[in-house]
């Protein structure tokens, strides 16, 4: 059994008097140190799968399907009861603006002191020393406050303090966006060396190339539904549903074409109709496309599309 198995997770928010379903039958899972990149355009419901699995969620939002970590399924249990055995201990989020996940007027040291202490750990320096060396920061840094740092010290402090409970699985939401490439490099390494020391990562990103570098598998999300799932190097390179084909072709490369635009938008999520989601935008369109959605595929790779039926 993988560490983390979710079937038909669905995420629906209260709008204008009526539901919309920002996530929609989210179906994988992931072995214990493996990576998952989960990739998409905005608003395609990917955040909101990290929210779900965070049990973050705003209020009004429900949520369907289940999330089972170490065969517990943690969107079944209450949120105090996920709050007290799972949040931060078993299972952490890392947010994109690491300045606004630092308070400015304490050091870096006393803020992930707090966290230790608020979980009744004790201000244990070894358990503090042990997560900042995990991320490749030393001693020096916890004496810093976060204006001091540069964008990627804080990103990686942040990771730091996500890790000092030990988490099972470290959902990262966009780690990378505003850092340059350099530094984006950096918390790719962090992230890959999470991994090999057993915990699982769940990345969000709308970067291919990133997960290209650290995901072991890919789902593609596009307006609330994963229209592909597969191994990284499959997804990447051998793309088979068209809105993944688009994703690949939009992604600039050193040595490729120049990369190319996909025209239109999304459907409007409060009404995505009955076809396929992708139709308006989908160049291999067909009429049957028209009449009937294409059927979720199952299994660890898949394309949600009538061309791979
Ligand atoms: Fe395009 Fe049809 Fe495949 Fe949808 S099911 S992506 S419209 S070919």
């Amino acid at each position: 059994m993988a560490m983390l198995e979710v079937d038909s997770l669905s995420v629906e928010y209260a709008v204008d008097g009526g539901r919309l379903r920002a996530v929609d039958g989210a179906t994988f899972s992931l072995g214990e140190g493996r990576a998952l990149g989960i990739a998409g355009e905005s608003a395609c419901g990917k955040s909101t799968l990290g929210m779900a699995l965070m049990r973050s969620l705003p209020a009004g939002a429900t949520h369907a399907g289940s999330a089972r970590l170490d065969g517990v399924d943690i969107l079944a249990m209450g949120r105090r009861e996920f709050d007290a055995t799972h949040r931060w201990k078993r299972v952490a989020m890392v947010f994109q603006a690491a300045m606004s996940s630092l308070d400015p007027v304490y050091t870096v040291g006393d803020q992930l002191r707090e966290v230790l202490t608020e979980h009744g750990r004790g201000a244990g320096g070894g358990e503090v020393a042990g997560a900042m060396a995990k991320v490749g920061l030393d001693g020096g840094v916890l004496r810093m406050y976060p204006h001091e740092m540069s964008g990627g010290m804080r990103q990686r402090a942040v990771i730091a303090m996500a890790l000092l409970l030990g988490p099972r699985l470290v959902i990262a939401d966009e780690p990378t966006t505003a850092l340059d490439v350099l530094v984006q490099s950096q918390v790719a390494g962090v992230l890959r060396r999470l991994r090999e020391r057993g915990t699982s990562v769940i990345l969000i990103t709308h970067d291919l190339a990133l997960l290209s570098e650290v995901a072991d598998s890919i789902a593609i999300m596009y307006a609330g539904q994963i229209v592909e799932l597969g191994a990284a190097r499959d997804v990447c390179e051998s793309p088979r549903h068209p809105y993944t084909r688009a994703l690949v072709a939009a992604t600039p490369t050193l040595d490729g074409p120049p990369p190319a635009h996909l025209a239109g938008s999304p459907p409007d999520m409060a009404r995505p109709g009955a076809a396929c989601r992708f139709m308006p935008r989908c160049a291999e369109a067909m009429e049957k496309c028209r009449a009937d959605p294409p059927a979720f595929g199952g299994g660890a790779s898949y394309a949600r599309c009538w061309l791979y039926e």
